[in-house]
């Protein structure tokens, strides 16, 4: 029986930049509303050219700016609420589509793409179905 290991090999290829570009949108629409559920709708956060289409490369993180001890601040205080933990997810999404778009889109556990429906739906999800399913299989078995 032949193996078929050389074929299993998963190639790392980003997805297509107008597909990055909807995920970016749906980040930023899905941040401002949880902002605005959050009343914590500040000047930093507001600044993003509403309407100004495609230039969203210039949205700033005043987060990424600061030291660690600033995050881990904002991510105690953000944990605090449901909904803060939402927008902490949503940031970190943002960040990784930034800093490494050809990342974006796959699951941190076993690196295959996330389907662009969950993303659609999910635009902050690490995990693919498969291996979210998995996890919360085990949480309750847990
Ligand atoms: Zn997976």
């Amino acid at each position: 029986m032949a193996t078929a290991a050389s074929s299993k090999k998963t190639k790392v290829k980003a997805m297509p930049k107008k597909s990055l570009q909807h995920f970016e949108k749906r980040l930023l629409e899905e941040r401002k509303r949880v902002l605005k559920e959050l009343g914590h709708y500040d000047e930093t956060f507001g600044s993003t050219p509403q309407g100004a289409d495609g230039d969203l490369s210039a949205y700033s993180f005043h987060m990424a700016d600061q030291g660690t001890d600033a995050m881990e601040r904002e991510k105690a205080f953000l944990f605090a609420s449901q909904e803060g933990r939402f927008l902490w997810h949503i940031d970190e999404a943002l960040r990784r589509l930034y800093r490494n778009p050809e990342q974006f889109g796959k699951c941190h556990n076993c690196g295959k793409d996330i389907s662009f429906e969950r993303l659609d739906a999910l635009p902050h999800a690490r995990y693919c179905i498969e291996c979210k399913q998995r996890e919360e299989d085990g949480k309750r078995q847990a």
